[in-house]
């Protein structure tokens, strides 16, 4: 049975409420946004969300992401959000859709969006991709910690996209203190590339199992799916 709008509401101000006691608990004095990942959930679940007040979305896979942004283009500041594994030949339908893309990690795909992102648009969001913890489900995604100052100055100097920041998809550990230690590697390079010269303000980590240690560590924009639609 899909979800009610009632539960998906009281889920959403659930979350919200959540990050608000993380902040709290943990003295954070920079804002969590909330990033609703929408992936496999219909059009209507995200029109009720925003009617609640919610404005980024999270989408992993093109063909099902596409006729819900079509069918809700009417929505004013609704901000669409890349966050699935990118293929070379999907960037173009990537870049004249959406206002983020947080998977980037190669230098091939950037040049791409930034070719392909449209003039009247403004500049495309971009957060890199990092392998913080060498496993990633054996799917290599992310960019090694080594080479992410590299790639983020290629990056930065690209036309029509804009370098934000950088984003994390470990594997899920049990422990709250390894969750922690691991999202503190993305938290460090942060502040080792700003001190570099970088003006990134995008941490995006932190999703419904890991989102509290994510927020201890730094994050700035938590991906909740789970926690707000229920069970995929
Ligand atoms: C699905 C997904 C999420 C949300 O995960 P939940 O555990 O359902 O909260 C966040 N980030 C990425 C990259 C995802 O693919």
């Amino acid at each position: 049975m899909p979800i009610s709008e009632q539960q998906l509401i009281y889920n959403r101000q659930s979350v919200l409420g959540k990050i608000a006691a993380a902040r709290q608990e943990f003295g954070c004095d920079w804002q969590v946004d909330l990033l609703a990942v929408s992936k496999t959930k219909p059009a209507s679940a995200v029109a009720c969300l925003y009617a609640d007040g919610q404005r980024h979305f999270g989408e992993n896979y093109l063909q099902d992401a596409l006729p819900k942004i079509a069918a809700l283009q009417h929505l004013p500041n609704i901000n669409w959000h890349f966050i699935g594994q990118l293929q070379s030949n999907k960037t173009a339908l990537i870049a004249q859709n959406f206002a983020w893309v947080h998977s980037v990690d190669r230098l091939k795909i950037a040049r791409r969006l930034s070719a392909q992102r449209p003039d009247n648009l403004a500049a495309l969001n971009i957060c890199l991709q990092v392998d913080v913890d060498h496993s990633s489900m054996g799917s290599k995604a992310g960019v090694p910690i080594s080479s992410a100052c590299e790639l983020a100055r290629a990056v930065s100097e690209l036309p029509n996209i804009q370098l934000r920041g950088l984003m994390c998809i470990p594997d899920l550990s049990p422990d709250f203190d390894m969750q922690l230690q691991i999202f503190s590697r993305l938290s460090k390079l942060f502040v080792d590339l700003n001190a570099q010269g970088f003006q990134l303000d995008t941490l995006s980590m932190g999703m419904s199992a890991d989102m509290r240690a994510a927020i201890k560590a730094g994050s700035t924009m938590v991906r909740i799916g789970t926690d707000i639609f229920g069970a995929r």
